[in-house]
């Protein structure tokens, strides 16, 4: 049968009759039984990567592309007057991360399983996701995401397991979603989940009551932790997702009659970022349950298991109170307690404690300690780790420390998001890059071939295009399709400085004011969630916003400044934008931002990068060169200095420089004030001049004088597109691929 029959057999109805939802719902069952029909890749030794987050965005054309169909699908519902993305907007996104973090584990599992590697995520499935973003006052508020049908991705396994906690004990069910390679076998993401959820405790917005755990465990990621229930309900996830991830790889094992005593040689789990950390003392648990003594459980556990380091923001490296932790999982402590002491007996800095003077359990030292390997995540982030915030760990576990670049996926974000650039390049060079990024470097060849420039130009029209009646479809705002698109799309945080972007907007705006014209329109797009409780982040999108509005209302601005705010970014929308962007925004305060993986998707679309050395962005100079990037700010060694000596005052430089005096003053101006909320708007102006702790005013006004040097260089068409052509072509390093490859070549091992 071909598909056309297989497909119409599904529907029970002609391609061409049938409707846009029919034909959805036949190919999400269809590539569901194409998967079941591929090969598991399978192998001695497997990796499960555990992680809170999978972001892993819409998975009809990813699977499609995976599956080596996308192309024949594609035309079969053209030749029937249907059109496969009107029929990919009736998938429903699935919020299961909150950013880069999350994303990363969605990207790994597409390589894990495109390298042919035996491997698996394990998660939760959060009925409601994150949450969705809705815009309303110019504020942001927070809607539940739900995104689970009747039929989806989602397979019933029929596995169950006991989880115990203090108090009760619930039952797991174990749902999967088939991850195909690209032209590869299969893996599994394993997402657990309880029965007895009650999806009728979130009313209004994404309040619910937080007591209730067998009813509440698993409808939202990251629920409010502002009270200690809240954080009590943070224990539970974390301890139900590695609980039913240990009892899963032991049962693994068992069928596969492997000697637990010998587990590190069939089972490496990594540790994505410390909210997985308790798999660590629920496996020496499980295995002293079996019969092995306590030393020998720990050694076994430490061989197999390691942990990857996602940032050095003091607030994200979780510490639980112990008396939190003997509420919800008691059972645990006693194998914590002796972790601890262990540790203790042998080294007596307190920075290398488990458990500190305060009774709080330092998650991140459980994994160094007991875990075989600690890797950042960008060549800076481990120098960093390694010279300053994990020195005492790393003076005494050298050989544990490495580096691993994180990457992208370019099926996802090349191939399906970007499809005239990735025929152009397979014009150019073949099509060896699918499966072998580095090869994106032959396109150099052609770097001085103007026809090629210009195609590369015109594709990027394309998708300015594209995006421009996109924006206007969903958020009624017109944008000039010749102007510059200057992108910044990201989760919403200080250290990450839109705040330092909106000051270019006021500045931009305030010139346009007094007869200083730019020499073409620019477009500058937002988008960002704040979490719920982060208010100086929900007044930065109130700031903007509010600019939204005044310039929308302002004829003499709005012919060459618009500013869109995109509401609920997420995976869909990544897709649409990154393809359309001239400017890629990666400005965080050096030293801040561990990696970044926008900054490459961007990069491999053929925007240019304004940003700091900071994450990535130094890899990525590094690959360029200087005169295809560009770079501006304080250095992290000199923000780490002056975190050190405490010597930053952000009022100096408020008072000392009018232009920053001028642009932090707009924040609380009539203009403003009468469009926004004054409270708001005078916290952030405030905060600004007074705290300022990730550093805006040190680097803004280099920023703005870099962003007009782009925006000049802009102007020089030919010249622009070379830089776009090199971006596009450097990026290979940057593909998940080679990423998962070092994993496996340094710490897996499979
Ligand atoms: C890639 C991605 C991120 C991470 O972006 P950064 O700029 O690296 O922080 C966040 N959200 C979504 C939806 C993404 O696709």
């Amino acid at each position: 049968m071909g598909l056309k029959e297989k497909l119409e057999k599904r529907m029970g109805i002609g391609i061409a009759e049938a409707t846009n939802e029919t034909v959805y719902y036949g190919l999400l069952s269809l590539v569901k039984e194409l998967c079941k029909e591929k090969e598991e890749n399978k192998g001695k030794k497997k990796i499960y990567y555990i992680s809170a987050e999978f972001l892993i965005g819409k998975l009809l054309s990813n699977n499609l592309i995976n599956l080596g169909i996308y192309d024949e699908v594609k035309e079969l519902l053209r030749v029937n007057g249907k059109d496969l993305s009107a029929i990919e907007e009736i998938e429903p996104e699935p919020s299961l991360g909150n950013g880069g973090l999350g994303r990363l584990a969605a990207c790994f599992i597409d390589s894990i399983a495109t390298l042919g590697l035996p491997g698996a995520g394990i998660g939760l499935n959060y009925h409601f996701g994150l949450f969705q973003q809705v815009f309303r006052d110019n504020k942001q508020r927070e809607e539940k995401n739900p995104w689970i049908e009747k039929e989806s991705w989602l397979t019933d396994t029929g596995i169950h397991f006991p989880v115990k906690f203090a108090d009760f004990t619930l039952q797991s069910t174990l749902y999967n979603i088939d991850v195909p390679g690209y032209d590869s076998g299969v893996n599994q993401l394993h997402l657990f989940d309880v029965d007895t959820l009650d999806e009728s405790l979130v009313k209004d917005g994404i309040d619910f009551d937080q007591k209730n755990i067998a009813k509440n465990l698993t409808l939202f990621l990251y629920p409010d932790d502002s009270t200690r229930e809240g954080q009590l309900l943070r224990i539970y996830q974390q301890y139900f997702m590695v609980s039913n991830g240990a009892q899963l790889i032991l049962k693994e094992m068992d069928e596969k009659g492997y000697d637990v005593k010998k587990m590190y040689e069939h089972v490496v789990i990594q540790i994505n970022d410390t909210h997985p950390s308790m798999v660590i003392p629920e496996l020496i648990r499980l295995l002293t349950e079996r019969g092995i003594d306590f030393d020998e459980a720990a050694a076994i556990v430490s061989k197999t298991c390691a942990y990857t380091n996602h940032t050095i923001l003091a607030e994200a490296l979780e510490k639980w109170p112990i008396r939190d932790l003997e509420e919800v999982v008691p059972h645990l402590l006693p194998i914590i307690r002796k972790l601890d002491e262990k540790v203790k007996k042998k080294y007596k800095d307190e920075k290398l404690a488990i458990i500190d003077k305060n009774d709080r359990v330092h998650m991140a030292h459980m994994d160094i300690h007991f875990g075989f390997s600690v890797n950042g995540v960008a060549a800076l982030h481990t120098e960093i780790l390694k010279k300053s915030e994990l020195k005492a760990f790393y003076d005494i576990y050298p050989e544990k420390f490495n580096n691993k670049t994180n990457g992208i996926t370019f099926r996802r974000w090349l191939m399906h998001c970007n499809p005239q650039l990735a025929a152009l390049i397979t014009e150019r060079i073949g099509d060896g890059w699918k499966k072998d990024a580095a090869q994106l470097e032959k396109l150099l060849e052609d770097k001085d071939n103007d026809a090629v420039l210009e195609r590369l130009i015109a594709i990027k029209d394309e998708n300015k295009k594209v995006l421009k009646q996109y924006l206007k479809e969903t958020q009624n705002i017109d944008i000039p399709v010749d102007s510059v698109y200057d992108i910044q799309v990201k989760r919403l945080h200080e250290y990450k400085r839109q705040q330092m972007n909106a000051l270019y907007l006021i500045y931009k705006y305030k010139q346009i004011k007094a007869g200083k014209l730019p020499k073409r329109p620019i477009t500058m797009i937002f988008g960002a969630k704040a979490a719920p409780a982060y208010t100086l982040a929900k007044d930065i999108i109130h700031l903007i916003l509010c600019m939204q509005e005044l310039i929308e209302k302002d004829n003499d601005v709005n012919p060459y400044l618009r500013v869109v705010m995109v509401e609920n970014y997420n995976v869909t929308k990544a897709e649409k934008l990154i393809p359309a962007c001239d400017i890629s925004e990666q400005i965080s305060l050096a030293s801040k931002e561990a990696s970044g993986t926008g900054n490459m998707k961007f990069m491999l679309n053929g925007a240019v990068t304004l940003g700091t050395m900071d994450g990535a962005n130094v890899e990525i100079h590094d690959l360029v060169g200087k005169d295809n990037i560009f770079i501006f700010g304080k250095s992290s060694d000199e923000v780490i200095r002056l975190y050190d000596t405490a010597g930053y005052c952000s009022r100096e430089y408020y008072d000392n420089d009018s232009l920053i005096e001028e642009l932090v003053d707009f924040i609380i101006s009539k203009q403003l004030i009468q469009i926004g909320d004054p409270s708001n708007l005078c916290r952030l102006y405030k905060e600004l001049i007074s705290k300022d702790w990730f550093m805006t005013l040190l680097d803004v006004r280099e920023y703005i004088e870099t962003k007009e040097t782009m925006l000049d260089a802009y102007e020089n068409r030919k010249e622009w597109a070379k830089k776009m052509f090199v971006n596009t072509a450097k990026a290979g390093f940057f593909s998940s691929d080679r990423t998962i490859e070092e994993y496996n070549q340094d710490i897996w091992k499979l």
